[in-house]
C-alpha cells in the first residue's frame, strides 16, 4: 500500500455568541483536518490543534515526503518528518502538523487491519470513559456569578460527574465564581479550574490558597508553559493537584516536565503533541514517573475519536486495584458548529460517559458535505 495524496481542509464557522477565556475572545471556531489517500482506496483522517492556516502550511510542506510511502510504517514516517524539520520545529506548529498526519496514518492502519486503533496500540483497558464538561467561559452580557453556576448545574443535570471552570480573571473574581459554582454543583461533583496560564506563580499561589477550601480537582495551566520553576513553586505551595501540558510537544518536551516533577497531571493534546504514536510514548513515560495523564481535547469529532482511542489504552492513574482511578475525557461543551457536524454519527455522552469507538481505524466516518459547508475561503 502506498500513500498517493495528502490534503488539508481548513474549516471555519461563526459562533452565535462570542465567549472568552482568560486571554481572548472567540467569535469563530476553526479546525484543520488532514486527509490521506492510498492506492488501495483507504482514506485516513487526522486533525491538527493550533492555528489552522499555519498547520495546513506545515502539513503541505511535509506532504511530498509521504507520497509513495507505506502508510503502515507510522514510526518510520514520524521519525522522517521530525528529522527533516528538527532544526526548525521541535515544538509548535510543525509538531501539530505532524500530529494530524500521524493520526490519519493510524486511521488507515486500523482500516487496513479491520480493527480499531486502540487494538493496535495494545488493546483496550476500557471500552468507555468518564467525561468531564469543559465550559463555563465568559459571555458578553450577564453576571458570571449567575450564569456560570446555572451552566454548571446544567452539566450536572446532564449526568456529568466533573466540570471545569475557566479562571484567570483576577484572583478575587476567580474566588467568587469558584465559590458560586461549587455551591451550585454540590460536594459530590469534581470541580477543576483552568487559568490558561494567565498568572505568574505569585498570583497562582494566591488564587490556589483562596480556593483550596472548595475541593479543587486540579488547577490547570496556572503559569506559562515555559515557566517550569513557576510550576514547581505553585505545586510546592498548594495542596491542589497541578495540571498542564497542552502547550508541550513530543517525548522530548515532556521529558523535561516529568523529570522536573513540575506537574501532578500532564495533558498532552493528541492533535498537537505528536499524534497517537508520540502520545502513547509520552503516556508510557508518564506511567514510569507515576504522573497522571489526561488528554487535552479541543477539536472536532476527529480529535475526540483520536483521544478516545488513546484513552482506551492509557493506564489507570492509580495502581491496579478493585477501584482504579481512570483517566477522563475532556468533553468541550462550548459552541462548535463543526465539531459533530463533520461526523456521520456524532460522538455523544450518556450521563457523562462516552463509549470508545470500536469501528476500524478511529471508528468514525466523515461527512464530506459538512467539510464542504465549513470550508474556509
Ligand atoms: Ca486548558
Amino acid at each position: 500500500m502506498k500513500i498517493t495524496r495528502v490534503r488539508t481542509h481548513i474549516l471555519k464557522a461563526a459562533l452565535s455568541q462570542p465567549f472568552a477565556y482568560s486571554r481572548a475572545w472567540y467569535d469563530t471556531r476553526m479546525a484543520m483536518v488532514v486527509e490521506i489517500e492510498t492506492d488501495q482506496g483507504l482514506t485516513g483522517w487526522g486533525e491538527c490543534y493550533g492555528p489552522a492556516r499555519i498547520t495546513a502550511a506545515a502539513v503541505e510542506t511535509m506532504a511530498p515526503w509521504l507520497i509513495g510511502q507505506d502508510p503502515l510504517r507510522t514510526d518510520f514516517l514520524w521519525q522522517t518528518i521530525y528529522a527533516n524539520l528538527r532544526d526548525h520545529g521541535q515544538k509548535g506548529v510543525v509538531i501539530q502538523g505532524l500530529s494530524g498526519i500521524d493520526i490519519a496514518l493510524w486511521d488507515i492502519k486500523g482500516k487496513h487491519f479491520g480493527v480499531p486503533v486502540h487494538q493496535l496500540l495494545g488493546g483496550a483497558l476500557r471500552t468507555e470513559v468518564q467525561a468531564y464538561a469543559t465550559g463555563l467561559y465568559r459571555r458578553r452580557s450577564g453576571d458570571p456569578l449567575h450564569y456560570l453556576p446555572d451552566e454548571a448545574a446544567s452539566y450536572v443535570a446532564e449526568g456529568f460527574k466533573a466540570v471545569k471552570l475557566k479562571v484567570g480573571f483576577g484572583v478575587e473574581e476567580d474566588a467568587n465564581v469558584t465559590r458560586a459554582v461549587r455551591e451550585a454543583i454540590g460536594s459530590d461533583i469534581a470541580l477543576m479550574v483552568d487559568a490558561n496560564h494567565a498568572y505568574d506563580a505569585v498570583a497562582a499561589i494566591h488564587l490556589g490558597r483562596t480556593i483550596g477550601q472548595y475541593d479543587i480537582g486540579w488547577f490547570e495551566e496556572p503559569v506559562p508553559p515555559e515557566d517550569i520553576a513557576g510550576y514547581r513553586a505553585v505545586k510546592a505551595a498548594l495542596p491542589i493537584p497541578i495540571a498542564g501540558g497542552e502547550c508541550e510537544f513530543t517525548r522530548f518536551g515532556f521529558r523535561e516536565l516529568l523529570v522536573s516533577r513540575a506537574l501532578d497531571i500532564i495533558q498532552p493534546d493528541t492533535c498537537a503533541a505528536g499524534g497517537l504514536s508520540e502520545c502513547k510514548k509520552i503516556a508510557d513515560m508518564a506511567e514510569a514517573f507515576a504522573i497522571r495523564y489526561n488528554p487535552h481535547v479541543w477539536g472536532t469529532g476527529i480529535a475526540i475519536a483520536a483521544s478516545l482511542q488513546l484513552l482506551a489504552v492509557l493506564p489507570p492513574h492509580t495502581p491496579p486495584s478493585l477501584a482504579p482511578l481512570a483517566p477522563m475525557l475532556e468533553f468541550d461543551r462550548t459552541e462548535h458548529p463543526i465539531r459533530q457536524a463533520i461526523l456521520s454519527a456524532p460522538i455523544e455522552h450518556v450521563r457523562g460517559v462516552v463509549r470508545v469507538p470500536d469501528g476500524p481505524g478511529l471508528g468514525i466516518e466523515i461527512d464530506r458535505k459538512a467539510l464542504a459547508r465549513f470550508a474556509a475561503r
